[in-house]
Parts: C-alpha cells; sequence; structure tokens
C-alpha cells in the first residue's frame, strides 16, 4: 500500500513540559499517494496530537502509522530513525521554528547534511534552488529568520521541509498567524508545490475555508474522534453529520459580516471526560436516548463516512435499545 495509513491511534491526554496532548480514541484514516487530507475540528480536538503522532514526534498509546507499509518509528533519543524524516512537520509558527541565530540557508541545508541526503558540494545550490522554488530569493540564504516577514518565514519552514525530499507533509495551522492576504499567497505557493512535486499532505486547520482551498478530502474531528470524512465537494455542499452542520453554520457567509457569526451551542466537554455515548450529544439538536449511551461507529454511505446514529441505515437516534441487544 501507498501513502500514509493511520490505523486505530488512541493516546491518553497528558501534560509535556510544553503543551497538553488530547486524547484521541479509534482514529484511522488513510492518505494516499499524491493526496491532500484536510483535519478539522476545534481547539482541543485532537488534530495537533494526530498530526504530532503521525510526525513520530509523540508516540500513539495504541495504534499505528504506517508509510508506504513500513512504521513511522518515534524520534528516540539521540536518535533520528531514518523513517521519521521522511514524514515532515511545518507548524504553525515560523519564528519559533526557526533558529534567530542561523542564517536561514544553513537551517535550510541543516537536515540534508545531518542525513546524508544530498552531498556536501551540492548544498549550496540545492538550498538556491530551494528558496525559488518557494518563492525567495537565493541569496537570501546569508539572512538571519528576524530580517524575515511572518509569510517569508513560513516559505522558509516549508523550503527546510521540502529540502529533507518527504515522503509526508503534516501542516499544523501552518498559515493561521499570517494575514489573511498573506494566507492567500502562501496557500497558493502550497497548491503550486503540490502540482510540481505531487506531494502528500495531511493539513491541519480549524478554518474551513483554507482546508476547502487545499484539500482532497476532510476529516471533521470533534473530542478526538473523527465524525466525518468526505471528499470536499459533497462534504461542503451537504455535512452529514450534526456537528459538521453546526461548524458550517458557525462560519459567517461573505456578506453577513460578524454580527451573523453563529456559536455552535454549549460549551466543547473535556476531552478528559467526554460525554458517555455520542460525545456531541449534550450539543447535538438530534439527541435521542441511544446517543446518551451508544458511541456511533464511523460507517461508510457512498464515498464519505459519518459517525453518527442518524446515519448508520438502522434505527435512527431516536431508540434507546442497542440494536445489537
Ligand atoms: Fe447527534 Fe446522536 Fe448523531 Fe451524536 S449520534 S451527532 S447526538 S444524532
Ligand atoms: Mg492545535
Amino acid at each position: 500500500p501507498t501513502g500514509a495509513i493511520v490505523r486505530g491511534l488512541e493516546k491518553l491526554r497528558g501534560q509535556t513540559p510544553k503543551r497538553t496532548v488530547h486524547a484521541l480514541t479509534d482514529v484511522s484514516l488513510e492518505v494516499a499517494r499524491g493526496e491532500v487530507l484536510g483535519i478539522v475540528g476545534e481547539s482541543g480536538c485532537g488534530k495537533s496530537t494526530l498530526g504530532r503522532i503521525v510526525a513520530g514526534i509523540y508516540a500513539p498509546s495504541d495504534g499505528a502509522v504506517t508509510l508506504d507499509g513500513a512504521p513511522v518509528a518515534r524520534e528516540s533519543r539521540g536518535t533520528v530513525d531514518k523513517l521519521t524524516t521522511r514524514v515532515q512537520m511545518i507548524h504553525q509558527d515560523p519564528f519559533a521554528s526557526l533558529n534567530p541565530r542561523m542564517k536561514v540557508g544553513e537551517t535550510i541545508a541543516e537536515g540534508p547534511r545531518q542525513h546524508g541526503l544530498i552531498p556536501a558540494p551540492d548544498l549550496r545550490d540545492r538550498v538556491a534552488a530551494l528558496l525559488s522554488q518557494v518563492g525567495l530569493e537565493p541569496a537570501y540564504a546569508d539572512r538571519l529568520p528576524h530580517q524575515f516577514s511572518g509569510g517569508q518565514r513560513q516559505r522558509i519552514a516549508i523550503a527546510r521541509a521540502l529540502a529533507m525530499q518527504p515522503d509526508l507533509l503534516v501542516l499544523d495551522e501552518a498559515v493561521a498567524s499570517l494575514d489573511v492576504s498573506i494566507q492567500a499567497q502562501v496557500l497558493n505557493l502550497f497548491l503550486d508545490l503540490r502540482r510540481d512535486l505531487d506531494l502528500t499532505a495531511l493539513f491541519i486547520s480549524h478554518d474551513l475555508s483554507v482546508v476547502r482551498h487545499v484539500s482532497d478530502r476532510v476529516a471533521i474531528m470533534y473530542l478526538g474522534r473523527v465524525v466525518e470524512l468526505a471528499p470536499v465537494a459533497p462534504l461542503y455542499d451537504a455535512p452529514q453529520h450534526p456537528y459538521t452542520q453546526a461548524l458550517f453554520a458557525s462560519v459567517p457567509r461573505l456578506g453577513e459580516g460578524r454580527a451573523r457569526f453563529h456559536p455552535i451551542k454549549g460549551e466543547i466537554p473535556s476531552p478528559l471526560d467526554p460525554p458517555p455515548g455520542c460525545a456531541f450529544h449534550p450539543r447535538c439538536p438530534f439527541a435521542g436516548p441511544r446517543c446518551r449511551t451508544e458511541v456511533p461507529r464511523l460507517k461508510p454511505h457512498d464515498s464519505r463516512a459519518v459517525a453518527c446514529h442518524l446515519h448508520d441505515g438502522g434505527t435512527g437516534a431516536t431508540t434507546g435499545t442497542s440494536e445489537a441487544a
């Protein structure tokens, strides 16, 4: 099998020195070679945790990530597994991820040099080629990160990732910290690179319009689970899961302005203590007795998959008894 396959991932919620790790429950996804899979959800839904597990930064407590049939290993102390270098991550804040005292050319060349991916005499030319590939002057190789704008720094972060010739890119809120006009430029760069290099990517974002722009398929996550998975067009034309519908309804339409922003009613429950049954039931307008006791599984419907009792072809959300009983 080619592409990236994520099977049965579980991650218990925990605290690392730097950040909170959100829970994942039974997450299985496939990213075909050349495909861009969008991952959308509110803060705390586990999408960044998923990205970090796929990138080999976090270990899952259960389940596995494979790339073209081989497992993606977690980085262990001192040594980085060869496979891990095949997945490159691009983070929200390019300034935080670039060494402020290192010339950007050195930053881009560092990984390929360490891993022997590019012969040393060719590194300078390769860095120049990468810089122009991301729309920057090759001469910028000798500058420091602070000499660049936010959008330029994100281009540098992309060049650094591409220097590793990755088989999979994981972009986590890669344009979220940029102004809207700069966002569009970086997204268009990503689309150009995608076309030229046949990139395979997980594109994680809270922003439905950003994800629509770049993805082939989209997974919607809620409290650590995938609740809907579909190609972009059918998903955006007619979202099926009540949470997806609420998410779309919460986005102001063009011309409606801020006043028409409709937040989803209710608080997001703690991922540490999710509600029983369907975790969305306290906020769902269609919740029935079954929703409070039975977890809906992600089930295929045509080209998409939905995890909701209304969509399982069975007795729906209103019966209190389990079908299996
Ligand atoms: Fe709503 Fe029930 Fe579907 Fe959950 S399973 S989204 S509560 S209808
Ligand atoms: Mg996040």
